[in-house]
């Protein structure tokens, strides 16, 4: 049996997972296998008919994976999980789950670069409409959306404006209409807990903060089972309508024994199934490694990253520092509403030198590594306009945030006198 706990420090830990069943190790085995001995015929098509459930094939699930999404469903409140091979993958099959070509979205424009192209993109060649909005105004969700909108999206701390997202404004809309909100929490994961404040779902990327290690790509859905799809058949007709690619199956009834499971099931056994994007479960053990650390490492991050802020403030050659900690008005509001962990680890400054001084600066940085990451547990820098953000046309950069000379840094947990140490030597060369 598992400790149940409300803190995060001890969910990490203690969630899902006791003893291994047939070893009784501690630490959670990896399950390096494709497939699973049936114990019979009757045993197997049990199993493919969702009268048991067990394992079918490491594809669709596998124990390894298993105590990861536990783990991650717990800490977030949510009621199940499911671990998938990248946070883009996350991002797809959490739209696709609800939409299909001819239906829409409505996603806050404060974006990662890669999930704009994903949807302004790749949703667009399957019919799928994406139509992004300026999340400032909550209200700006409700007048895009029609008939056809499946689900909000949205990211919980979004660089580079760092602008927290109004979770509880925007879900109370979708809800009053049937649709659910989905948040990306990639950067905020230990800080704040969107399904508490609404959202249905949450679409992340365990590459960043949860593994902190800088070692795998993972990605992660977790089900927050407190949407009633069954009392909106008409706005989301694919967990209310018989399923021809599982026999026929009516997700919403299907899977009412197992409790508010429903959406989470259907990615499962529908898009992960088909589409095969699977998490590796070596990869989730290293999740599961750096999972253990996440909130002590968060608590790092975070006081590490105010006094980075702070500093840089002060510095005669930054024009703008970007940090929830520096903001006043809505923004801090919001920061303050949704961040009861702390501000995160991500801090912007712009240089008053510009694009110049930003290249400057990014190449004569020695202990920061500059790299196309974030969340890790060694600072990193990165200049989005030339790299994370490059295929956005130039509008698009202004909308998500991204100036000429604005510098990205994902301020790491090393001792802050090396950090400022070596943002102070950078600075004097830009
Ligand atoms: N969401 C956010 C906020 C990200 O920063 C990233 C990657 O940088 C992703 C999603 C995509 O995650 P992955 O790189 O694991 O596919």
């Amino acid at each position: 049996m598992a400790v149940d706990s409300k803190h995060n420090e001890t969910i990490v830990l203690h969630a899902g997972f006791r003893n291994d069943s047939a070893t009784n190790a501690v630490a959670v085995p990896i399950y390096q296998t494709s497939s699973y001995q049936f114990d019979s015929t009757e045993h197997a098509a049990n199993l493919f008919g969702l009268k048991d459930f067990g394992n079918i094939y490491t594809r669709i699930m596998n124990p390894t994976n298993d105590v990861l999404e536990k783990r991650l469903a717990a800490l977030e409140g949510g009621v199940a999980a499911l671990a998938v091979s990248s946070g883009q993958s996350a991002s797809l099959l959490a739209v696709q789950n609800v939409a299909r070509a001819g239906d829409n979205i409505v996603s806050s424009t404060d974006l990662y670069g890669g999930t704009w192209n994903l949807f302004a993109n790749q949703l667009e060649q399957i019919g799928i409409e994406c139509r992004f909005v300026d999340p400032e105004d909550p209200e700006s969700f409700r007048k895009a959306s029609d008939e056809k909108t499946r689900a909000y999206y949205a990211e919980t701390l979004p660089n580079p404006k760092l602008h927290v997202f109004p979770i509880k404004e925007v879900s109370d809309i979708g809800r009053e209409m049937g649709i659910p909100l989905i948040m990306d929490n990639t950067a905020a994961h230990g800080l704040c807990k969107p399904l508490e404040h609404g959202a249905a779902v949450i679409a992340s990327s365990c590459t960043k903060y949860i593994g902190g290690h800088g070692n795998s790509i993972g990605g992660i859905i977790i089900d927050g089972g407190n949407f009633d799809w069954k009392a909106h058949p008409e706005r989301q007709p694919y967990l209310n309508q018989s399923d021809p690619s599982y026999h026929g199956a009516v997700w919403t009834e299907a899977t009412e024994p197992l409790g508010p499971v429903a959406y989470i099931i259907k990615a499962r056994v529908t898009l992960l199934r088909d589409e095969g994007t699977a998490m590796s479960p070596f990869n989730a053990f290293l999740f599961l490694q750096g999972l253990e650390s996440l909130p002590l490492r968060m608590e790092r991050h975070c006081a590490n990253a105010n006094e980075v802020a702070s500093f840089l403030r002060d510095h005669p050659k930054v024009t703008n520092v970007i940090h929830p900690s520096l903001m006043d008005g809505e923004f801090r509001r919001r920061a303050d509403t949704y961040l009861s962990g702390g501000y995160g680890g991500l801090v912007g400054i712009e240089l008053r030198g510009g694009l110049d001084a930003g290249q400057n600066f990014i190449n004569a940085l020695e202990m920061f590594y500059h790299v196309a990451n974030i969340g890790d547990s060694r600072s990193l820098a990165i200049h989005p306009a030339s790299t994370t953000h490059s295929q956005l046309s130039p509008e698009e950069q202004e909308a998500t945030g991204v100036t000429a000379g604005y510098v990205r840094l994902s301020i790491g947990v090393e001792h802050i006198d090396d950090i400022k140490a070596d943002l102070s030597q950078a600075l004097d060369a830009a």
